[in-house]
């Protein structure tokens, strides 16, 4: 083996390795499989070296960024493991409005180098979450339904294919390969060794509206959140979380959750008026003032709540459009099942503007996005637990327009995750660029 490449990696078998590989994981649940070898890139010319050595061992290649995939897609049985955490650099060109980040830099850190020149990009809600898988699946990220996916900002990326080679991948350059990187997620073919992105201007305040309700009331919630979702600013998240411990009842709940991102305070308080002036409010158990914080501490501090280390995840999703009616009583079922905090419900307003996407991979979506998070901790979970979020997810599949790649749990049920006709480009591709199929790719394959 190649002494730069002997350098940084670990064999199946040699001490410590059973760990690193699980290190690279935000998920604590062991999947029980494990690659042949696992090496910590350092460089896109590491990456390079490493395709070539697996392929000289026939060996399929994975790899993962921030190790953020709820189905942990990256540790698989036998072939290799590129983690590529340690390319982590930032270059950002405030004239231009421009950046290049590598895919191992995480949402919260870009989101704090971005903070001192005035500038805002749609990174992922959680800190932690690797820009690398975030970007790649499509990225739904803060003022997204206001500026488009974090894939809809992506201006170019440098990727290593499966002969090695390293590339650049636009609009004017592996055009192909380009459409492919913004949308395809775990069905890429390639490894994406650094991302060039446009900026925007940051908003000048950032906060939170929330509400909370009793699960009692949940059939009404849902109704009226369906009903004005709409007319709710592009600036405004609705999102409405069930869980079982829910902010400030510390019982079963439903928590309205609304980041907003404006100008000014008062413009802010204007935009999410309406959960003040709203026909439930006299429901309501608890209804805050909006809250203002700067994003990063948003985002750390929930991560932290909703989405505790330590803890075994299984999630999945749906997208819906159809009527909320035939929705209710799955979700009520999912919610007198749903296993204890953190696990939890997040329905997510998203009604995407009708805005002229450029064309890419990403092609799904609709009115409403409805996750599950199974979120196991400690000794009290029981083993039915692990399946609640699938089952509930596929309960709405004939209700579905199809899954977010964002939340996927392609290796436990297939679903539709691009239109057929980009599925169908992305495999006449991935048999042009990857031939041997080196990479592993959705689901099982
Ligand atoms: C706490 C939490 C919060 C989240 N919040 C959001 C959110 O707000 N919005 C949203 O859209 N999603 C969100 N997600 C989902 C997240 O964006 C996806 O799971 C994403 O794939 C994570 O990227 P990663 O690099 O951290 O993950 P990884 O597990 O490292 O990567 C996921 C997969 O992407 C592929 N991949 C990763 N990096 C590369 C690369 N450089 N080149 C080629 N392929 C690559 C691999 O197939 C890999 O298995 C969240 C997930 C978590 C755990």
């Amino acid at each position: 083996m190649n002494p730069d490449l002997r350098a940084i990696a670990r064999l199946r078998g040699e001490p410590g390795f059973d760990e690193a590989v699980l290190a690279t994981s935000f998920g604590e649940e062991d999947p029980g499989v494990r690659p042949h070898a696992l090496v910590r890139a350092r460089s896109a010319a590491d990456v390079s070296l490493a395709v070539l050595w697996a392929r000289g061992r026939n060996w399929k290649v994975a790899c993962c960024s921030g190790g953020h995939a709820w189905s942990q897609n990256h540790i698989r049985d036998g072939g290799l493991l590129i983690d590529l955490s340690a390319l982590d650099g930032i270059a950002i060109d405030p004239v231009k409005r421009s950046a290049e980040v590598g895919p191992g830099c995480v949402s919260g850190d870009l989101d704090a180098a971005l903070s001192p020149h005035g500038l805002f990009f749609p990174v992922a809600h959680a800190f932690s979450v690797g820009m690398g898988g975030f970007l790649l699946q499509g990225g739904f990220g803060w003022n997204s339904r206001m500026v488009g996916l974090g894939c809809d900002n992506v201006t170019g990326a440098d990727v290593v294919l499966a002969d090695g080679m390293l590339i650049h991948a636009n609009h004017a350059q592996n055009e192909d390969v380009f459409w492919a990187l913004r949308g395809s997620g775990t069905g890429f073919f390639g490894i994406v060794t650094k991302y060039y992105l446009a900026l925007h201007k940051r908003p000048g305040f950032t906060g939170i509206k929330m509400q909370v309700f009793r699960l009692r009331h949940l059939e009404k919630v849902v109704r009226w959140a369906n009903e004005i979702g709409p007319q709710i600013s592009s600036q405004v998240e609705f999102q409405m979380v069930v869980n079982r411990r829910a902010f400030g009842i510390f019982s079963h709940g439903i928590e309205i959750v609304t980041p907003v991102l404006a100008e000014s305070r008062p413009e802010a308080k204007e935009l999410v008026a309406f959960i003040d002036n709203g026909p439930l409010r006299p429901a309501a158990s608890l209804t805050l003032p909006l809250i203002g914080a700067p994003l990063g501490s948003i985002m750390k501090v929930a991560e932290k709540i909703i989405f505790p280390t330590g803890t075994r995840w299984h999630a999945d999703n749906v997208w819906l459009d159809g009527p909320v009616e035939q929705v209710i009583p799955v979700l009520r079922e999912a919610a007198e099942t749903q296993p204890g905090a953190p696990s939890h419900i997040l329905w997510l307003n998203w009604n995407p503007a009708p805005r002229a996407r450029d064309a890419m991979a990403f092609s799904i979506e609709a009115r409403t996005y409805l996750a599950f998070y199974g979120g196991l901790r400690g000794k009290k979970w029981q083993p039915s637990d692990r399946d609640w979020a699938t089952k509930a997810a596929g309960s709405l599949m004939t209700n579905s327009v199809g899954s977010q790649l964002a939340d996927e749990n392609l290796l436990r049920r297939p679903a539709r995750v691009l239109s057929e006709p980009n599925l169908s480009r992305l495999e006449a591709l991935r048999t042009q660029y990857d031939p041997a199929r080196r990479f592993f790719s959705f689901g099982g394959n």
